[in-house]
């Protein structure tokens, strides 16, 4: 596996998969502006070498903007991915601890701490101001001392202060009111900048108390290098570009947003937490990354889409053991919407999927079923299932008011949704009314091709 973030871009190049862009750009708008464009057409990652106002760094955006670059990145076969990431998932591999490493080249303590000088971007139209899009952050339980990786949007508000969009129905954000109940502010590391597999293991849908370093080393088929902060009492990736070191500020809250965030909508102004910044290091010549999120298909989107889809297959996996494919769909913003398609052998078991996947608490609105000679990632196929095998009346289940971690603005409340699910697998009795109708020998037509 790669050693750094710019290891892995070298790679990336190599595979035609980075474009440099040397037109300057302007932070607020432009490098999100190319992020959009290239996610849009499947485009590559991009690294803009000149930023306006911020000479002497690179900015690197859309580093996950397709699953091709995500299995580039874990470096498995995109057809393969949900398969392959379920077994790598499972395989933790603890992180070294190592004396220093490049990213202690430079160190800003007290006066020098300017955030300022870092080129964070403003993404989306109606944005209130730059925000840290993938900041990969780490704490320590305040109870345990066990390790966090997650990532959270930070809005810049100072020169040595953050916002830290961590809600309580994440791990990071329940470790800040467990450190407040002791009168205390969290310390939290926030590593730019790093390799791919430590960037999708922090997405790992793994109970509180795993640490997912352990994940992204799993992952990475290699120990993470981590080394101490400066300031604060928390390890962080010794190859980063870039660690942005602080403590929250306990009890106080700021207002956060608008931000596009991945439902392609915005999600209003809401209180964060606040993170007092400590200590900035970063090598020479520093690579910042940025992140884009809004409409699907994003890098938000295509991150999530397998820690997500591995959750649900699982838990499909506990009732019907023949799971043939889980899809998280586009359209679904790769968190609302998911089809299963499963051999089935028992009548109802169907509906069995459809209540579990909705009380999983995971952002499920929408749950379909379907039988295993369907292709979920076919939309006609899967409609035509509905069209064909499910009587409205009969085969869906509507559940009012579950607890709920969204940001879907259809909502009635904060963290709660409805969901609904629909069985259009075929019943057990009388199955021959619904097959396909096949035209034999097709397979052996040689004179025509689909590139035609
Ligand atoms: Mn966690």
């Amino acid at each position: 596996m790669y050693e750094d973030l710019r290891s892995y871009l070298s790679f990336l190049e190599g595979q035609g998969q980075l474009l440099h862009v040397h037109q300057e750009v302007s932070p607020e708008f432009e490098i999100a502006a190319g992020i959009r464009k290239t996610s849009d057409i499947a485009g590559p990652a991009l690294l803009f070498e000149k930023v306006r106002g911020y000479a002497g760094w690179r900015v690197l955006g859309g580093l996950f903007a397709t699953r091709k670059l995500v299995a580039l990145g874990l470096g498995i076969p995109e057809d393969q991915l949900l398969e392959r990431y379920l077994t790598l998932e499972e395989r933790r591999i603890e992180p070294e601890l190592v004396q220093s490493g490049p990213v202690k080249e430079i160190r800003w303590t007290g006066n020098d701490i300017d955030l300022y000088r870092l080129p964070i971007v403003t993404h989306s139209e109606k944005d209130v101001g730059p925000y840290i899009t993938i900041g990969i952050q780490i704490g320590k339980d305040p109870n345990t001392g066990v390790r966090n990786v997650s990532v959270h949007r930070m809005l810049l508000m100072g020169k040595d202060r953050l916002s830290l969009w961590a809600p309580p129905d994440h791990h990071l954000g329940r470790m800040i009111l467990k450190a407040e109940d002791q009168g205390k502010g969290l310390e939290v590391a926030t590593a730019i900048g790093v390799e791919p597999a430590i960037i999708v293991g922090s997405q790992a849908k793994v109970p509180m108390g795993v640490d997912e370093f352990y994940v992204a080393g799993g992952l990475r088929g290699a120990p993470v290098k981590l080394t101490r902060c400066e300031t604060i009492d928390v390890e962080a990736p010794a190859f980063a570009e870039i660690i942005i070191e602080g403590v929250t500020v306990p009890n106080e809250r700021i207002a956060d947003g608008p931000y596009g965030e991945y439902p392609g909508t915005y999600s209003e102004s809401k209180q964060a937490p606040v993170l007092k910044v400590t200590a900035i290091t970063m090598r020479r010549d520093p690579i910042y990354q940025t992140a884009l999120t809004g409409m699907p298909v994003t890098e938000n989107h295509t991150l999530i889409e397998y820690a997500n889809s591995a959750v649900i297959y699982r838990e499909v996996k506990k009732i019907v053991p023949e799971v043939k494919a889980v899809y998280m769909t586009p359209g679904g913003t790769f968190r609302h919407h998911v089809v299963v398609s499963i051999k089935k052998r028992s009548q109802e078991e169907a509906r069995n999927v459809i209540l579990a996947l909705l009380s999983l608490g995971l952002g499920l609105k929408q749950v379909i079923v379907v039988d295993d000679d369907i292709d979920v990632h076919n939309p006609v196929e899967v409609e035509w299932a509905l069209s064909t095998r499910m009587q409205p009346d009969r085969d869906v289940i509507i559940i009012p008011r579950l607890a709920c971690s969204t940001l879907d603005p259809s909502v009635p409340a904060p963290r709660v949704s409805a969901g609904w699910g629909i069985d259009a697998t075929i019943p057990l009795a009388g199955r021959e009314k619904f097959a396909k109708v096949i035209v034999p020998g097709v397979d052996r037509v040689n004179y025509i091709s689909s590139k035609n």
